[in-house]
């Protein structure tokens, strides 16, 4: 390394200590809230690299300039905080990056690191590929990893087409995720980690979360969860253990419907039977740095404001998202053309107690209006007519206001039936693998007032 590239190394370090420092000292201290609506974007940031924009600035740029040679070297080689290429990196990325590391990270001691792309897909394959690799001294090996059956449709189409069929990559699927012999019988040595969705979409699927985080532990593998549905202001499965979480940032996170992203959120750490360091030492940072960066799945820094906007009222928004959800779900249950109700907030449910262990809204204790821990399920929820397909299908037509389309997560009501949409070509032995009947409606409640979508779901059910 030059004098000249060594400066910069210096200067780097002097900076990068004092926002570690913020972090630690101002930022991670903060309530979830706060924490939403500002980040790690620092008074400072603002003034010395962003003309004091009060407002994270959207970088539509492709690429960095340098000062000289030198600083291109060090940055090129990953030495000083840069982001050279809008593939790798951007700061419009880096600052949602941050919002989501540190909201996924609330109440977890150690750091936490993020890597957003393009997608919720994007995040299901950058977070497990990386896994997937042969060891180097055993090029015969038969890799293998375990996953609960009831996941989101493409996840499952990812797993068992792409990894299965198309590269030879076993997934075994645990069938009843609650029983936790079923997970152990399935790992052995070459299974690289374990996969869980939770509550899962459209099922609604829950089971013993840290149960499973222990299994994976004493294999020596990283537990690895796809909490979309819940969002960190309902569950953070890295405080209780588990090694990475992906997202669909598409969906809650996104509420206002503005475009498609994801995101990986690891701790630092991680357990993994592959050999590996940099992987095991930071896995966020290196899969941005390194697979991603060569396999092009970057979000655009456009949608990273936008999301980040989003992001900034999550923990109030999942909070009435929830309390509409429990009223509707109520209401369905209650009525007499509905033969079930899938509805984790439902004191009958099957899955109730154990949802009810782990769904907590974040900071309730310490919000004025509860003062004490306050469960909430979401607003996803699915449910079945009596009269099977045709029925569902005459009631989805006849939704007025209630959008029909494969979409959820919004702060406007939408509705689909998975079989024919999102979940259409697992074809039906998997769906009952995955147990999504072909008659089941998929029902993601709003902000708008209650009263209003049921009384569209009232009109629509009087039409059957
Ligand atoms: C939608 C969804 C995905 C896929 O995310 P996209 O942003 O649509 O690529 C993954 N997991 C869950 C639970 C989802 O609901």
């Amino acid at each position: 390394m030059n004098n000249g590239v060594q400066k910069y190394v210096e200067k780097a370090r002097k900076a990068l200590g004092e926002r570690s420092r913020y972090i630690r000292d101002e930022v991670k201290k903060w309530r979830f809230d706060t924490i939403a609506v500002h980040g790690a974007y620092s008074v400072k940031e603002a003034i010395d690299n962003n003309q004091g924009s009060i407002i994270e600035p959207i970088y539509m740029s492709t690429s960095q300039a340098f000062r000289d040679s030198d600083e291109m070297e060090a940055a090129l080689a990953y030495l000083i905080p840069s982001w050279t290429y809008s593939r790798i990196h951007n700061p419009s990325i880096g600052y949602l990056e941050d919002t989501l590391a540190l909201l996924e990270g609330y109440g977890y001691d150690g750091e936490t690191t993020c890597c957003v792309v393009s997608s919720g897909m994007a995040a299901v394959a950058s977070a497990c590929d990386p896994f997937l690799a042969k060891r180097s001294n055993q090029p015969d090996e038969k890799i293998n990893f375990v996953a609960n059956a009831q996941i989101y449709g493409g996840t499952f189409q990812q797993f068992n087409v792409r990894k299965m069929k198309e590269r030879g990559i076993e997934c075994r699927w645990v069938v009843d995720p609650l029983n936790i012999d079923e997970w152990s019988s399935k790992i052995d040595s070459n299974t690289r980690f374990l996969f869980g969705e939770l509550p899962s979409n459209p099922g609604l699927a829950f089971f013993d979360i840290a149960k499973v985080i222990d299994l994976a532990h004493e294999n020596g593998i990283p537990a690895i969860f796809d909490t979309t549905i819940a969002t960190p202001a309902l569950l953070r499965p890295i405080s209780l253990g588990a090694d990475i979480v992906i997202h669909s940032v598409t969906k809650t996170l996104t509420a206002s419907g503005f475009g498609i992203a994801g995101a990986v959120i690891a701790r630092k750490q991680i357990v993994s039977n592959i050999d590996n360091d940099d992987l095991k030492k930071d896995f966020g940072t290196y899969i941005k740095l390194l697979p991603n960066r060569d396999m092009g799945w970057c979000l655009s820094p456009f949608q990273a404001i936008l999301t980040l906007n989003d992001i900034r009222t999550l923990r109030s928004k999942v909070d009435v998202l929830s309390q509409n959800s429990m009223k509707v779900a109520q209401y369905l249950d209650g009525h007499k053309k509905v033969a079930s109700v899938n509805y984790l907030g439902l004191a009958n449910h099957p899955l109730h107690s154990i949802a009810s262990k782990y769904l907590w809204l974040v900071d309730a204790e310490h919000d004025e209006q509860y003062g004490k821990a306050v469960n909430r399920y979401g607003h996803l929820m699915s449910f079945q007519l009596k009269g099977g397909l045709p029925a569902a299908r005459k009631f989805f037509d006849g939704l007025k206001r209630i959008w029909r389309a494969t979409d959820l997560g919004r702060i406007q009501s939408v509705a689909t039936i998975p079989s024919i949409s999102t979940h259409q070509q697992m074809g039906g032995d998997l769906r009952d693998m995955a147990n999504i009947p072909e008659d089941l409606i998929r029902l993601c409640i709003g902000a708008e007032h209650p009263d209003d979508m049921i009384a569209d779901l009232e009109q629509a059910l009087e039409s059957i």
